[in-house]
């Protein structure tokens, strides 16, 4: 077995630690979650930060989908990037191509910002943070004030539940920490927005 499978390898056990974690701080949160099944607000216009060694796993889970599915991955690719060369602003935000029908195709080999998204965070600067979808009436919005800036009492009160609302440190650069890295025995590897992960140099995708 060579380094790099091995370095997967503890990257995948990894996110069976996280995913543990992240199955816990949901469940706690259900009475203000409303994540469904095609629901893909969070997949859009946004720049996806990923690190070298969850792209290789996404990578991973990719060669495993059907040729057809494959396919239309590879367009949505090609389509974002022809985007990108054409975009004039600061932060270049895209529908992340491997969202297929409103549903993502690598689900299991998703990177760390799509399995923690949907929670209410608090970064290593103790910033608490609602996701954006609180503001479309989906997560949190059942008990946070207008702004999304406050818990409002009189909407928890009324919904009657025992669970607070808890903002959790799961901040894409807390999930990346070091400390991770020596802990489980891999590198993260450099980070960027998943689509730069397709640029060659001659400008064609990756793979
Ligand atoms: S986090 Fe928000 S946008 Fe994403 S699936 Fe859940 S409800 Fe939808
Ligand atoms: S990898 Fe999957 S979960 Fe993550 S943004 Fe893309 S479609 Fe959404």
């Amino acid at each position: 077995m060579n380094n790099g499978n091995i370095m997967l390898e503890n990257y995948v056990t990894y996110l069976e630690f996280l995913d543990e974690k992240f199955q816990k701080f949901f469940a706690k949160q259900k009475p203000y979650i409303f994540c469904q099944k095609g629901c893909a607000k969070c997949c859009k216009n946004a720049q996806f930060p990923y690190s070298s060694i969850e792209t290789a796993y996404l990578l991973y889970g990719f060669m495993k989908l059907d040729a057809g599915i494959q396919e239309e991955v590879d367009k949505n690719i090609k389509q974002v990037l022809e985007d990108k060369k054409i975009f004039k602003g600061e932060k270049f935000r895209y529908n992340c191509p491997f969202l297929i029908n409103n549903v993502c195709c690598v689900y299991e080999y998703r990177g760390l910002v799509c399995r923690s998204f949907g929670l209410m965070t608090n970064d290593i600067n103790g910033k608490v943070q609602v996701p954006f979808c609180c503001f479309d009436g989906l997560n949190y919005s059942n008990v946070m004030d207008d702004e999304g800036k406050h818990v409002s009492r009189e909407k928890f009160d009324k919904l009657g539940v025992e669970e607070e609302p808890t903002a959790f440190n799961v901040s894409y650069q807390f999930l990346t920490d070091p400390d991770f890295e020596r802990g489980f025995n891999f590198v993260f590897g450099d980070k960027k927005p998943l689509i730069e992960w397709f640029i060659k140099p001659e400008n064609e995708t990756a793979y």
